[in-house]
């Protein structure tokens, strides 16, 4: 996969080059470039913001500077009016007044060939970019990583491309370590707890079962686990449960937490 992120302090994605993601560029399964968006500037000052029309505290990022390396690093061979070129990078804007990304979002990324990151600062970038090259036929997505406000997009591309990158086949050491995460596949709930050794520690001891070596056992202490920690923690996902999909044994994990499973969907019995 190529990724592309622009930036004003591109010095930032060199922690790229440690750990996984690290390793995946040296084995060639990731091509990282972070490019200055001060580089298409013209004026001696390199600015790439200005004041935001309508009055209001603060800067925003300007819409020639972007179009010109966004045009270049999307292959446009003509400003304006031209079709996407074929095999254009799917174009990510974090910001925060933008829908949540998700576990889902990853995963579909996941199998592009090409990202392009752009990383707002300020108040951020000037609305009409992301309008434009969504008229133009790019794929263009805007992403908030939570319900705060960052200084710059850095930190949430980052974010983003951790959760991308590892769901890559080939990335990860062992593949079946992203099989049965937190809000992974149909059904998603949160992870069971997990434990090492040693089995007792500062005299708290690991739930028996775990050693018991009963592997049935084991799987459904660790199902009962991630049903009650979904319950309490995000009910929202035991709501969106397909009660068919269930078993015998969590539609009884479920009564027991207090919900409902005759229905299309789980309902907590105490709405
Ligand atoms: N004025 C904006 C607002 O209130 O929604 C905040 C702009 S923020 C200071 C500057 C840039 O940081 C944004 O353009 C975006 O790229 C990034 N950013 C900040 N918080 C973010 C979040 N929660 N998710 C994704 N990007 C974020």
């Amino acid at each position: 996969m190529k990724i592309d992120i622009v930036s004003v302090f591109p010095e930032y994605f060199e922690v790229m080059n440690l750990s996984l993601m690290g390793k995946a560029q040296a084995k060639g399964l990731l091509e990282i470039k972070a490019h200055n968006l001060r580089d298409w500037t013209h004026d001696v000052h390199h600015s790439v913001d200005d004041t935001p029309v309508g009055g209001g505290a603060g800067m925003v990022m300007k819409p020639e500077v972007w179009s010109e390396c966004l045009d270049e690093l999307l292959g446009f061979s003509q400003p304006s009016g031209s079709p996407a070129p074929s095999g254009a990078p799917v174009l990510i804007f974090p910001n925060p007044s933008a829908p949540l990304f998700t576990q889902r979002d990853a995963t579909e990324l996941s199998h592009a060939d090409h990202l392009l990151f752009g990383c707002g600062r300020y108040e951020g970038y000037d609305a009409r970019i992301p309008d434009y090259y969504r008229a133009q036929g790019v794929d263009v997505r805007e992403y908030s990583i939570g319900d705060y406000v960052l200084n710059g997009g850095e930190v949430a591309v980052s974010v983003m491309l951790e959760a991308i990158t590892r769901l890559m086949p080939g990335f990860m050491g062992n593949p079946d370590s992203i099989v049965e995460e937190s809000y992974t596949g149909e059904g998603a709930l949160l992870e069971h707890r997990q434990y090492t050794k040693p089995a007792v520690w500062r005299g708290i001891a690991v739930p028996d079962v775990l050693l018991s070596g009963d592997h049935g056992k084991v799987d459904r202490f660790r199902r009962d686990e991630a049903l009650a920690r979904t319950a309490e923690i995000r009910p929202d996902l035991i709501a969106a449960l397909d009660c068919k999909a269930l078993d015998k044994a969590d539609r009884k994990t479920l009564m027991a937490l207090g919900w409902e499973v005759s229905a299309t969907h789980p309902r907590r019995l105490a709405d």
